[in-house]
């Protein structure tokens, strides 16, 4: 296979998972592809119904009963679109209104290909909305003193809303000590301990929430899926998916169950869910006989997984094996075109907020 895949785990602005190993003398070499892979098999259908509203319009469809795939397709790509669109409106606005143009910082150390190809995605994001990128581009060997210098330099520079540090960062440099110099009010990743713990704690509100899980969410809400009251499961607990979806979930109402690697019945306990947030990177994991007849289905998961009949030698999944999903739940995001899309134009809303609530404005 001579393509490579990556994730990106700044912003959790994920697209594809790094399939190779990299050892310290700067050399690669390929590793098994995510795995365990499931294949899915046919499972039977069952009644469902649930009340679902498309994107677009106000109008409520319900879910029935089939012996075929008949779930929603929840279309992450065109939500994705339709927001890049509405924050490329409200950029032109502000700008007409008061001068101000929303800007954001990336910061990248070293020379990976693969940071490098999501800076500049983050920086193409933003230039199709109107926003002002900054970027700023360190050599490997530079001190962790020059990455703070640069951020403190963005904490005090007006023009910049939002601040994002392109991880990995050398191993040389605390990850931990660059981060947390990024000033609450700009850290559009959401990442801050401060903005998790205001997420966590009740009648507070984080500055930013981290864009992956607020995606899902919002897929959530413009696909008109009710929340409040509801079981939901979140498949995974790392700190940019898993733990802030099942905190969100919970300001939402929800009535939230984690699983994780050391649960014991999980898929006994994900079949109680009425919404399902799988977050974990093992593809197909979550099979048709896990799945709740109508439950709403949000896959986090991108898992490449070998495939011949592909150019690339690989193709995409989720962590849901998407044919029984189909037939069992009455919506479910694909693989790729999900959650995907929705990271970054989270993000793109994330800086737009910053630059809102630097000049006070609703
Ligand atoms: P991560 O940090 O590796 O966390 C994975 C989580 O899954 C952990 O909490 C782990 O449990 C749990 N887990 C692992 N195996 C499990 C099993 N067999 N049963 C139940 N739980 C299990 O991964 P991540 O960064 O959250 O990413 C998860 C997936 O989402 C990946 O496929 C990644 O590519 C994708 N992703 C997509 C986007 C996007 O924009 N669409 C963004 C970020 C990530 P423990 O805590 O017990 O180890």
């Amino acid at each position: 296979m001579a393509s490579m895949i990556f994730i990106d785990p700044s912003s959790a602005a994920a697209v594809h998972r790094l399939p190779f190993t990299r050892f310290s003398n700067g050399l690669i070499s390929l590793r098994r592809l995510v795995g365990p892979l499931h294949v899915c098999s046919p499972t039977p259908t069952l009644p469902r119904t649930l009340s679902l509203r498309s994107p677009r319009s106000s109008r409520f469809v319900t879910a029935s009963m089939a012996t075929e795939p008949s779930a929603k397709v929840i279309d992450g790509k065109a939500v994705a679109k339709q927001i890049r669109e509405e924050i490329s409106a409200e950029v032109s606005k502000l700008k007409e209104a008061i001068g101000v143009v929303p800007g954001l910082a990336v910061i990248l150390v070293g020379d990976r290909k693969d940071s490098a190809t999501y800076v500049r995605n983050k920086k193409k994001a933003c230039e199709s909305v109107g926003i002002n990128s900054f970027e700023v581009h360190l050599p490997d060997d530079s001190s962790e003193e020059e990455v703070l210098k640069f951020i403190s330099d963005f904490n005090g520079d007006p023009s910049v809303h939002g601040i994002l540090v392109q991880l990995p960062l050398p191993s040389h440099m605390n990850e931990q000590n660059i981060l947390n110099a990024v000033t609450i009010e700009k850290d559009v990743d959401g990442f801050h301990p401060l903005n998790i713990g205001r997420l966590a704690m009740r009648g507070r509100e984080p500055l930013f929430v981290p864009c992956t899980p607020k995606g899902c969410i919002e897929l959530l809400h413009r696909y008109g899926v009710d929340i409040k009251g509801k079981r939901a499961v979140v498949i995974g607990r790392s700190n940019i998916v898993g733990m802030p979806a099942a905190l969100l979930l919970q300001r939402e109402d929800a009535t939230v169950t984690i699983v994780h690697s050391r649960t014991k019945n999980p898929e006994e306990i994900t079949r109680q869910a009425d919404i399902i947030i799988s977050a974990v990177g093992q593809p197909n994991m979550v099979r048709g006989s896990w799945i709740k007849p109508g439950a709403v289905i949000i896959d986090v998961g991108i898992n490449p997984v070998e495939d011949a009949s592909s150019p690339r030698g690989y193709r995409l999944v989720g962590d849901v094996c998407y044919d029984e999903a189909c037939k069992i739940a009455a919506a479910v995001t694909p693989v790729p075109g999900g959650v995907g899309p929705m990271t970054i134009a989270m993000l793109l809303s994330n800086t737009l907020s910053s630059a809102k609530r630097a000049y006070n404005i609703k």
